[in-house]
């Protein structure tokens, strides 16, 4: 299948798709979904407005068309989705895609890393901010314990899968643990990326003083270990990445608040009832459910997408400030997954 490689306005190519498979979540982790906002009266898409599993495949393959090299599945929590492994096939099997991942709270890996990896998954993000108990139950306003999800990194390594672990570092909340997971993640040769506290939703009362920048999270790592640069030479790379000196095992920085990277960022999202965003912080997505719905034939869907491409210009975190914060109506991160 030839490729086309599609640029928008700001001559950003389109390389990389996040799918959120699914809005609802068993946890609700403060700087996500609050509990106290997303309480049981809250209400989720329900299952006829979620994209089947035939459109997504539909879907990423105009996507890989058009350049997509990349799809990470996401949620709210990927795994609460009937049969994500059937899904995983399906999209294993398109062609030209070089690399499958998914982003999870880990809970369900014990019970479905192995299906997972033979189902064609190559990676997986684990998020996991502390390895305390009590803090871990408190971020994830469950209570729950980190015990499922230790078990879940342990069940995915063992199914063969790659592993990293995702760290929101928020002021005054876990930015105690940032040497803890550290030692843990190097112990167990598995990659850690500390990621700042953003402002995507409106929901989580996100405030600046909350961000634990990079450079000091930075500054407290290299008090402990010694740290090299790596250049993965990928652009559209998000993490800036470190090596433990001596070792293969890497470290990385997600600085989306600090040090932004709008300029080089090649990502599409498409939300689990088939709305494109070009930006984590836009207000509405464009509709693509309801095209295929209607009929759109693969001409007609690959011409939405790369008009929708061609016209993007967002740069929001390059543009952010207390105002833009403030003023901006913005989807939740639940909703399209990170
Ligand atoms: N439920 C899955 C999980 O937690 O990994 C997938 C969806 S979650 C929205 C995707 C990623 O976004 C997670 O690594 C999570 O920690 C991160 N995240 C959520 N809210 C965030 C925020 N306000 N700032 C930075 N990262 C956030
Ligand atoms: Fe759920 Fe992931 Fe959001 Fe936590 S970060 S509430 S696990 S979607
Ligand atoms: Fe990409 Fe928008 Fe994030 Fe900038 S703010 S890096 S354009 S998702």
């Amino acid at each position: 299948m030839g490729k086309t490689i599609i640029q928008d306005k700001l001559n950003r190519p389109l390389k990389d798709l996040r799918i959120s498979v699914i809005d609802r979540c068993n946890f609700r982790c403060q700087y996500c979904m609050p509990a106290d906002q997303f309480g049981p009266d809250f209400e989720f898409l329900p299952r006829s407005a979620l994209l089947t599993y035939e459109e997504i495949e539909r879907v990423a393959k105009i996507f890989v068309k058009l350049g997509i090299e990349k799809i990470r599945l996401t949620g709210g929590e990927p795994l609460l989705r009937k049969d994500l492994p059937s899904l995983v096939a399906k999209l294993a099997s398109v062609e030209g895609l070089k690399d499958l991942a998914l982003t999870t709270n880990g809970v369900l890996l014990k019970k479905l890393a192995g299906q997972l990896k033979s189902s064609g998954l190559k990676r997986v993000n684990v998020s996991l901010d502390t390895l305390n108990d009590k803090l871990f139950g408190k971020i994830n306003g469950r209570g729950v314990g980190t015990g499922p999800v230790l078990d879940g990194i342990a069940a995915a390594q063992q199914a063969g899968l790659g592993v990293k672990i995702n760290m929101v570092v928020k002021k005054g909340l876990n930015d105690g643990e940032i040497i803890s997971m550290a030692e843990y993640c190097k112990t167990n040769g598995i990659e850690l990326r500390y990621i700042e506290y953003m402002d995507v939703g409106s929901t989580n009362g996100w405030k600046m003083d909350d961000v634990v920048t990079k450079k000091q999270i930075f500054s407290i790592l290299k008090d402990r270990f010694e740290l090299e640069p790596v250049n993965t030479g990928y652009y559209g790379e998000v993490a800036k990445l470190y090596r433990y000196k001596d070792t293969d095992i890497n470290v990385g920085f997600i600085s989306s608040v600090s040090e932004s990277f709008c300029s080089s960022c090649t990502r599409a999202r498409l939300s689990a009832n088939g709305q494109i965003f070009t930006c984590l912080f836009n207000g509405i997505g464009h509709d693509i459910r309801n095209f295929m719905r209607n009929g759109a034939t693969d001409e007609q869907l690959e011409e939405r997408i790369t008009s929708i491409w061609n016209a993007r210009i967002d740069r929001y975190s390059d543009e952010r400030t207390a105002e833009t914060n403030k003023n901006r109506k913005k989807i939740e991160m639940s909703y399209i997954g990170g």
